[in-house]
């Protein structure tokens, strides 16, 4: 059953992440209606903790989405769970979207802040220790792996750079080329120049045990016991929902969107 709201806000946002949280608290505080609409998927979830926040270090993920969610709503600031399958609409007409239930939600402004997926290379074990002991960011959790036995886990042009940046959180450090990235001669002297030790050949798996990661295997090769793997990840942008390329897309050279 379709289920209308007629009511129509000064600015619905798709997204109740950090973007859209931030957002709608300070539209709330700018005295407009808004409505926001979460499924609840932050891309930080798998991680333990939120680091390099003032004031609010090491909190759980979902902690600060909460708080984020308080201090929204007590600025009048709507928070749906749901998500959003389609959406359309522009300036003049206003814009519509509507969730997974049916629910259809009108707004003035429509602000989209659905955040990243993060591709990762598939190997076995990769996803399940996504934010646990597989990372990318060393501002994120380089701290928390500070000193361990790192692995950077090549994944195109990127990895040299990963490799130099955990440098400085740790004097062991492996790049494994995996056939996938390739040093330039600068690049390679300069991870030789920091003790970075280059590792040929195709990862095949990464061996845990008693939920640690414990070692990087090669493909019909020797395994390198590691603490933690650092990858790269291709992130896209997460619009596949409501936004294909096409004139009933809401992308911008096409307007409208995809609401029937
Ligand atoms: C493993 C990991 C650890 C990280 N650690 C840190 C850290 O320590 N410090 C730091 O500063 N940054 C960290 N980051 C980066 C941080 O996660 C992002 O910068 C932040 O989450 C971006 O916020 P966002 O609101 O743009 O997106 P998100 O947090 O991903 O939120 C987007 C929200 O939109 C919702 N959504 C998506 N599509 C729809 C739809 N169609 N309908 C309804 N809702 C939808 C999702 O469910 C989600 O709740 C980390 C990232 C990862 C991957």
């Amino acid at each position: 059953m379709t289920k209308d709201n007629a009511a129509i806000s000064d600015v619905l946002i798709i997204g109740g992440g950090a973007a859209g949280l931030s957002a709608a608290q300070m539209l709330g505080r700018c005295r407009r209606s808004v409505t926001v609409v979460d499924s609840d998927q932050p891309r930080n979830a798998p991680a333990k903790g939120v680091h390099g926040f003032l004031s609010r270090d090491g909190v759980k993920p979902g902690e600060l989405l909460a708080i984020g969610r308080a201090e929204a709503e007590q600025y009048g600031v709507t928070i749906l769970r749901g998500e959003v399958r389609a959406a359309g609409g522009d300036l003049q007409q206003g814009f519509e979207v509507r969730l997974d239930d049916g629910t259809r939600l009108r707004g003035r402004r429509l602000l989209v802040a659905t955040g990243l997926v993060d591709e990762l290379p598939a190997i076995p074990g990769l996803r399940e220790r996504w934010g646990k002991d597989v990372l990318h960011c060393p501002f994120c959790h380089g701290w928390e792996v500070r000193d361990q036995v790192i692995g950077i886990l090549g994944n195109g042009a990127w990895s040299v750079h990963q490799a130099l940046l955990f440098r400085q959180w740790s004097s062991n450090v492996t790049l494994f080329l995996n056939n996938r990235t390739v040093p330039s001669q600068a690049e390679a002297e300069q991870l030789s120049a920091r003790g970075i030790r280059v590792v040929k050949g195709h990862v095949e798996s990464l061996r845990v045990e008693q939920d640690n990661l414990r070692g990087v295997a090669l493909a019909g090769g020797p395994e390198f016991a590691v603490d933690a793997v650092v990858v790269g990840p291709e992130a896209h942008v997460r619009l596949d929902a409501f936004f294909c390329p096409g004139p009933d897309s809401l992308c911008p050279s096409h307007g409208r969107g995809n609401l029937p």
